[in-house]
């Protein structure tokens, strides 16, 4: 079947098998999270029968629809990529296979907490902040440690890595720097021994994402169009 979104998925893959190759790495070394916020359930289903299976989220209500709605996808996964609040976290829980955006010991404590109660296992990303801007989502480079610690001691989570989300407004150069840093503070926190995914980058620059070592790519706008 071809589709629009057939289409369009299709260049994502081949522009991302394009980076990976030109940065001397496997095109199955970098999975695609296609990023479905705001868009309806029928443009995931198309996807996913175009054979894509991670989908990406950012509100908890949203989420928690679409899981209900396209509950009859076999192997469907939800990345839980937005901000979470606290009092959320029991139904995110229930239906994300990944969080990707755990910034800190409280929200790993909480996630923990509710995962063991519900009998769920809750893959986790650690969000850091890579430049420390204020008013923005992520733990800082020093905290993240800390943040890692924090998911680590939860035995109903585990903990798959890092993940990041650069200043739109920065320019190319500045945020391969932003890459490069996340990919270097995996190693520093020993993360590339346990295969450690990096999250990073997006529809403007996940090119730039896969030079600098990105596992996880988070796609939206140019599978799905613009929102
Ligand atoms: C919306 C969003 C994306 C996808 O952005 P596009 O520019 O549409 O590809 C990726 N990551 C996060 C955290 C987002 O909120």
């Amino acid at each position: 079947m071809s589709t629009a979104i057939a289409t369009a998925l299709q260049q994502v893959r081949e522009r991302m098998a394009q980076a990976a190759r030109q940065a001397g790495r496997r095109a199955d070394e970098v999975r695609l999270i296609a990023v479905s916020k705001t868009k309806s359930a029928a443009q995931v289903r198309e996807a996913y029968e175009a054979g894509q299976r991670d989908f990406g989220e950012n509100y908890v209500q949203e989420l928690c629809a679409k899981a209900v709605q396209l509950a009859d996808l076999q192997g469907v996964r939800w990345h839980m990529i937005g901000h979470l609040q606290t009092n959320k976290v029991k139904q995110v829980v229930k239906v994300a296979t990944m969080m990707q955006t755990v910034d800190s010991a409280r929200l790993a404590l909480e996630l923990g907490t509710q995962a063991q109660r519900c009998g769920c296992r809750l893959q986790v990303l650690v969000e850091v902040n890579v430049g420390g801007e204020a008013q923005k989502s992520g733990v800082s480079i020093d905290g993240a440690r800390e943040v890692a610690e924090a998911v680590r001691a939860q035995p109903a989570l585990e903990l798959r890595g890092l993940m990041t989300v650069p200043p739109f407004e920065l320019e190319a150069i500045q945020t391969a720097r932003y890459f490069a840093r996340l990919c270097r503070l995996r190693s520093e926190l020993g993360g590339d021994k346990e295969g450690w995914e990096l999250s990073m980058g997006m529809s403007g620059d996940f090119e730039v994402a896969i030079a600098h070592g990105a596992t996880m790519v988070r796609v939206g706008t140019d599978i799905f169009g613009s929102r």
